[in-house]
C-alpha cells in the first residue's frame, strides 16, 4: 500500500495557509488528469501530497536536507534555491513516507520539468500548475489544453515559463530546457 489516512494526515499536517489549500488542489487535479489519461490515481495524489512539502523552508534548512540526503545543487540551484524544495521534497518522500521511485522522480522534476517525463511526471506538473487555487494569466487556457491533450498543455506550461524566467531576467534551469526540447520533439 502507498499511504493510508493517517500519513495522508499527518503529511497536511505539516502545512498549512496558501500551502495546504494548493496541496489539496493538487491533489483533486492529479486525480482528475488520471483518470482521464488513465494514470494511477493514488500515485499521483500520493505524489501531489509531498510534492511542495519541503517549500517553505529556509536556505539553510534546504541546504543541510542537500547534505544530508547526498543532493548536490548545480549552480542555478545555488543561486535559485528555492528549486531545491523539489529534490528535497522527493528524498523526504523517500526516506519518511517510504514512496516508490517513480512517485519521487515525479515529485523532485515538478517544478523544472525533465527530458523523458512519464506520465507520472506530466500529470504531477501539470496539476501543481493548473490546480484551482491558481489565477494566472493564462491559466484559463492552460486548463483547456489539459482537459484535451495534455502534451500541449505541457509545452504551453513549459514556454510560458520560460518566458516568464527571461522576461523577469532570471536564471533558466537545463531541466526546463531539456524538457521543452524532449516533448517538441516527441509529441
Ligand atoms: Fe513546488
Ligand atoms: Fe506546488
Amino acid at each position: 500500500m502507498l499511504y493510508n489516512d493517517e500519513m495522508r494526515r499527518d503529511i497536511l499536517s505539516r502545512l498549512s495557509g496558501y500551502r495546504l489549500k494548493h496541496t489539496l488542489g493538487c491533489e483533486k487535479a492529479a486525480r482528475e488528469l488520471a483518470r482521464k489519461y488513465g494514470a494511477d490515481e493514488e500515485k499521483c495524489a500520493f505524489a501531489m501530497l509531498l510534492h511542495d512539502i519541503t517549500k517553505n523552508f529556509s536556505q539553510e534548512e534546504q541546504l543541510n536536507l542537500c547534505k544530508k540526503y547526498g543532493i548536490i545543487p548545480n549552480d542555478v540551484e545555488k543561486t535559485e534555491w528555492k528549486m531545491l524544495h523539489g529534490k528535497t521534497a522527493a528524498a523526504i518522500a523517500a526516506d519518511v513516507y517510504h514512496a516508490p521511485a517513480d512517485v519521487t522522480h515525479a515529485i523532485a522534476y515538478h517544478t523544472t520539468g525533465c527530458a523523458n517525463m512519464t506520465l507520472l511526471d506530466k500529470i504531477v506538473y501539470m496539476a501543481d500548475y493548473i490546480e484551482e487555487n491558481r489565477s494566472f494569466d493564462g491559466v484559463k487556457t492552460a486548463r483547456k489544453l489539459a482537459a484535451r491533450n495534455l502534451d500541449k498543455a505541457m509545452l504551453y506550461g513549459l514556454d510560458a515559463s520560460l518566458r516568464d524566467l527571461v522576461h523577469r531576467g532570471k536564471l533558466i534551469h537545463v531541466d526546463t530546457v531539456l524538457a521543452r526540447n524532449w516533448l517538441m520533439n516527441n509529441m
